[in-house]
């Protein structure tokens, strides 16, 4: 049953469940999945997640169906993203088996706050792992802590599938070429929080980072990809120091799907003004239209209208009806989680 909850009031933010899990990597290898209902984690004052950034994290989330089953979307690109931010800053990478096991008994054990279809909410899953061991010297830690939790979120905006605008900023990078900009870890959001937080002051609902060498094309939104169309075209940038997201791989054959080209590619500043539509794309929203980007520093700015596009528009139904159960799942891309 669900809870009593009302779902589309429901901010994008923490809300409590009863349960956690948790597994521990230590003495070479992974332990039990634990149950907790405890929202506190002890942590040893030395662990290398304080001092050294050994942490990483992942978003999916668990959507209620119209036909009443509960669907993961590709939990295994989040999996195999977990097991490449662990490599990235040397963490123990943790086994396709664990990531399944934990976000499923996390899931089924709070089945209840998993919000009804139609109210615009679902369950966010946020993995998490990170050096729970103790180092002082520079080294990675000897001991992981991977923990689940879930959190029912409100639509990602409360207005709705509407344009927003966008802050593109010059003076903050968020990652550099070769650091760690292509793997989720918490570092590059607290590289990148001075802009944002900025650009949310000022009334923008996102930041845009160029390339951290020249400057000139196009990289990211802070916590989600970026893209435009125009011809007929989905083009997004290619770049060593953004994140591979799950929502751009799945747009991109859905565009292909819907007969539109798809480029994957440098994008220059320039072309900002050639695109018919654009748009930032994530789990959270999977499309968050954008009206305008405004380039901080010169106040250039380029317009996209105030109502979302015609294909956006498309992408966005199209993915959310896979998600929902309402689309084919052509590509094979749920997993029904039975029993709930
Ligand atoms: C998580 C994330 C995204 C979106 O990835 P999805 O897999 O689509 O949710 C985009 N950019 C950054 C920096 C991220 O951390």
């Amino acid at each position: 049953m669900s809870k009593d909850i009302n779902w589309g009031e429901l901010p994008f933010g923490y809300f409590k469940t009863d349960y956690n899990v948790r597994c521990y990597y230590r003495d070479g290898k992974w332990g039990e999945i634990e149950v907790s209902s405890s929202e506190y984690v002890p942590v040893h004052m030395a662990a290398t997640a304080l001092h050294y950034g050994q942490e990483a994290f992942e978003g999916l989330k668990a959507y209620r169906g119209k036909d009443g089953k509960v669907r993961l979307f590709r939990w295994q690109e989040n999996a195999k993203r977990m097991r490449n931010s662990a490599h990235g800053i040397l963490m123990q990478e943790v086994p396709d088996e664990v990531f399944y096991a934990s976000i499923m008994k996390a899931i089924k054990l709070n089945a209840d706050y998993i919000p009804p279809y139609g109210t615009g909410a679902t369950l966010y899953v946020r993995p998490l792992l990170f050096g729970s061991g103790p180092q002082v010297g520079v080294k990675p830690a000897n001991e992981y802590l991977f923990m689940v939790f879930v959190t029912p979120v409100g639509p990602y905006f409360k207005t709705g599938f509407k344009p927003v605008a966008v802050e593109l900023v010059r003076d903050v990078d968020r990652a550099a070429p070769l650091g760690t900009g292509h793997i989720k870890v918490g570092g590059n959001y607290a590289a990148g929080l001075r802009a944002t937080e900025r650009a949310h002051l000022g009334g923008y609902a996102s930041v845009l980072f160029l390339d951290a060498i020249e400057k000139k094309y196009i990289d990211e939104a802070g916590p989600a990809n970026f893209f435009g169309i125009k011809n007929n075209t989905y083009i997004t940038p290619q770049s060593k120091s953004i994140l591979p997201s799950i929502t751009n791989m799945s747009l991109e054959q859905i565009a292909k799907d819907l007969g539109l080209t798809v480029e994957r590619r440098k994008v220059p500043f320039d072309e900002l003004g050639t695109f018919e539509e654009a748009g930032a794309c994530g789990t959270a929203a999977i499309i968050t239209p954008i009206k305008k980007i405004v380039d901080r520093e010169s106040g250039k700015t380029f317009s996209y209208g105030e109502e979302v596009g015609k294909i956006s528009t498309k992408l966005y139904h199209r993915l959310r009806g896979i998600q929902e159960g309402t689309e084919e799942d052509t590509h094979g891309w749920t997993t029904v989680i039975e029993g709930i």
